[in-house]
């Protein structure tokens, strides 16, 4: 089970969630993502991790409602807890400290 620690609405429909999941802090790098589930009968839902903070062992997600389980997310209130998560997955991004902005 993991706990909700913050919910808040950014825009109609795209909601802003960080929840306590200090492992996946560790592990995460950026550019990935992670698989959840609201309950044990619920779909499998990828979002990428937005935001990471390992001191306070939490992740940020951010999603817009376009489906049932997404609106199901965000009903979802700081305090609740949702199911599960599998691992955080996906290629990561590389990030170079002193790299040029990509242009087109
Ligand atoms: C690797 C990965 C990372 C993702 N990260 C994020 C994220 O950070 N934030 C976020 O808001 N969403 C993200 N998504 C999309 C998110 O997973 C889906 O919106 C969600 O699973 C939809 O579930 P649902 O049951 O609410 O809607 P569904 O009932 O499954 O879909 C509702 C409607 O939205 C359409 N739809 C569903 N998923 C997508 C999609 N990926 N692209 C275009 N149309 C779609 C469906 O065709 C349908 O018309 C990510 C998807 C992947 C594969």
């Amino acid at each position: 089970m993991f706990q909700i620690v913050d919910a808040r609405l950014l825009a109609a429909s795209v909601k802003q969630l960080k929840v306590a999941a200090p492992e996946i802090t560790r592990k995460r790098k950026p550019g990935q993502f992670v698989v959840l589930r609201i309950n044990e009968e619920g779909e499998r839902i990828p979002l990428t991790i937005a935001d990471a903070d390992p001191e306070a062992g939490t992740i940020t997600l951010i999603f817009q409602e376009v489906g049932k389980s997404t609106a199901q997310l965000g009903r979802l209130k700081a305090g609740d807890f949702h199911r599960r998560f599998n691992r955080s997955s996906g290629s990561s991004h590389p990030y170079r400290k002193n790299s040029k902005p990509w242009s087109a």
